[in-house]
């Protein structure tokens, strides 16, 4: 142990994939405290490394596999890890979150992170155990699909290590080896999906990572941290979203809501509802195909489901690939999503992408813009494409580039539906303007996630109004922070789901309700307080459990303003980053078909209001106009 925290291992390890040469790759305390782990300890890492000019298929480009300081503590949810890289779909940073046992497992190897350099020469595996680096040849894995590979990587382990071995593994498909711009790193059955990281994996000609070892993960006061625990995953449990709606019926139960409420993006984005939502919503996959919930390790909330293709039991889709594989292309045939949901990810591609990809494909088709044979409605072609797009057979090859290239070149670019070249997930924004803005100032690019997820707000959880530019730029950096710190900590965003009392989820008619829905577009100004200054916050939220962990698992001192700073540190420090490859306020947009043409045609209020919410955004994340964080906000972060 080489820190003065708990929680971490204390050791970062650099990986040169040409000289083999394994080092220390060094790491302080005082970085852990600004970094904290996670995503935003690889931005520190990529920032170090980064001046602009790397591509990311070039040796230059680094891979940085990172865990944060509750990994494997017992904490809930907190199995997570991540990885960053320079993504080729957008050609900025990529960080794609995983839930799979690796995190766990490298730190019983002892490390906190791997930062991957150069490139192998030969087709390769890396056996990571305890202190031993082992470079295996992968000839006899490079064009398995994961469960076949998985399968392999099993059997090597236990012959080299008895049957009862115990490890983590990351691992890529023919996607990923073919270097589809979206492949996906999958860790048992949860993926790191988002945009393309798998595919870099493939231009280093690393097929796998396993992780063993028999490290202890400390923890600071063993009981404390125990008892917290235990009264975290008891409020959680207790919580409507956390203990009941998405146990029940995963992130599918979502599109019943998003249906409602116009949310539910629907034929290339056309519309907000799908009128056969119902025989591929939660409610029907629960019912009808739902055979076992599953989760991540540590995780009360089980939020996966199962079910059966071709006679396996498997991971049944998330919501985003079921609204987008469903009424995206107008299909309502829910057991194909099953069957397309279960393939790609086989192929190890991230099915939000493909989807949205298809979609835009389809449409360019209907309007003469490409002649492809692809059309909204017809299901019988389309297994064979994944498969063609995974190995770029055909039009494949093309669609293996992602919607951004294939607009550039085919034109529709107002209805490719990405941001900065990575496409959005089922979340129609223009009944979520909130939403809007956060898809369009992600880091990551479209990201429902990384934008913020004002959507819980503005409808999922919440019913504020959705139209109003009024305090969301102010919310969505609010939750952008929040949850570029819950991932830095190796936690699942979903605990942030229980941040809302859950009286207001469950009395959605209540009087305390509807006053908290009419007063959240007129507290902007409170919320501009706390994000200009966090650290007035030094306290504790009861409905927030995640700072009160740090004091007693990682002997770190925080609160909830601290714990915001930190958030906004990581999220400034990437988009800091992704200005050295050119980023500006120019990429901070939508698709037209979201900003100029309303969802409504009766009601013009039902577009993205963009640019007004743009310019609060930066002023309050201390963006210049061209929204570039300016020197005195990199100083005052502490980034520069
Ligand atoms: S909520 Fe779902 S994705 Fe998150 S850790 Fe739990 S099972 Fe995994």
């Amino acid at each position: 142990m080489q820190s003065k925290y708990t929680g971490y291992m204390g050791r970062v390890i650099q990986i040169d994939l040409a000289t083999k040469k394994i080092s220390e790759y060094p790491w302080s305390d005082k970085e852990r405290e600004l970094f904290i782990g996670g995503k935003i300890m690889a931005a520190k890492i990529l920032c170090d490394h980064f001046k602009g000019t790397e591509q990311p298929f070039g040796d230059e480009n680094i891979i940085v596999i990172s865990t944060g300081p509750l990994t494997g503590t017992g904490a809930p949810s907190s199995s997570r890890f991540n990885i960053s890289t320079l993504s080729p779909l957008t050609g900025i940073l990529a960080s794609s979150n995983c839930g799979g046992s690796f995190g766990y497992y490298l730190k019983k190897a002892g490390y906190d992170a791997l930062v991957i350099k150069g490139k192998c020469e030969k087709r390769t595996w890396i056996e990571i155990n305890n202190n031993k680096f082992i470079f295996h040849s992968a000839d006899d894995m490079w064009g398995t699909k994961i469960s076949e590979c998985q399968t392999k990587l099993a059997g090597k382990m236990q012959a080299a290590h008895g049957e009862k071995a115990k490890y983590g593994h990351i691992c890529i498909g023919p996607a990923g080896e073919n270097l589809v711009k979206y492949a996906a790193v999958l860790s048992g059955e949860r993926a790191a999906g988002r945009a393309g990281v798998g595919a870099v994996f493939g231009s280093k000609n690393i097929k796998a990572i396993t992780a063993a070892g028999n490290h202890i993960i400390p923890v600071f006061d063993a009981e404390k941290t125990l008892e917290w625990n235990k009264k975290w995953f008891k409020y959680l449990k207790k919580h409507p979203l956390t203990g009941n709606q998405l146990p029940k019926l995963g992130t599918a139960g979502l599109v019943s809501s998003m249906q409602m409420r116009g949310l539910l993006a629907t034929k290339n984005y056309t519309y907000g509802k799908n009128t056969d939502f119902e025989k591929v919503n939660g409610e029907t996959l629960a019912e009808q195909y739902n055979i076992v919930n599953k989760g991540c390790m540590t995780c009360p909330i089980k939020c996966a489901r199962t079910v059966e293709v071709d006679g396996k039991q498997v991971k049944g889709p998330e919501l985003e690939t079921l609204g987008l594989l469903a009424g995206g292309i107008l299909n309502d045939n829910l057991q194909l999503v099953n069957q397309w949901n279960y393939q790609l990810d086989e192929l190890g591609m991230d099915t939000i992408s493909a989807a949205n990809t298809l979609s835009y494909a389809m449409e360019a088709n209907e309007k003469g813009l490409w002649k492809n044979g692809l059309e909204f409605g017809k299901t019988d072609n389309i297994s064979q494409l994944w498969e063609d797009i995974a190995y770029r057979r055909g039009i494949g090859d093309e669609l293996a580039e992602g919607s951004r290239f294939l607009s550039r070149k085919y034109g529709g670019e107002e209805f490719a539906m990405n941001v900065k070249g990575l496409e959005l997930a089922a979340y129609e924004p223009r009944m979520a303007a909130g939403q809007g803005l956060g898809y369009a100032v992600s880091n990551r690019g479209g990201c429902h996630l990384n934008g913020g997820y004002l959507v819980i707000l503005e409808g999922l959880g919440l019913n504020t109004n959705p139209n109003t530019p009024k305090a969301k730029a102010d919310f969505t950096m609010l939750f952008q922070d929040l949850m570029e710190m819950i991932s830095a900590s190796g936690q699942c965003l979903f605990t942030s789901y229980a941040f809302f009392p859950g009286f207001l989820i469950t009395q959605p008619n209540g009087p305390v309700t509807k006053a908290a829905n009419a007063a959240i577009p007129h507290i902007g100004w409170a919320l501009r307080f706390i994000n200009k200054c966090p650290t007035t916050l030094a306290i504790h939220l009861p409905v927030f459990h995640h700072t009160k962990i740090f004091p007693y698992a990682v002997n770190m001192p925080m609160n909830f303003g601290k714990y915001i700073r930190c958030g906004e540190r990581g999220y400034t420090l990437e988009r800091y980053v992704n200005s050295r490859f050119g980023i500006t306020e120019k990429d901070d947009k939508l698709p037209q078909r979201l900003t100029d043409v309303p969802q409504n045609e009766n009601n013009p209020k039902t577009v993205v209001p963009l640019d007004k919410m743009k310019k609060t955004y930066y002023a309050a994340r201390g963006w210049d106009k061209n929204g570039v964080p300016t020197k005195e906000t990199l100083r005052r972060l502490n980034i520069i």
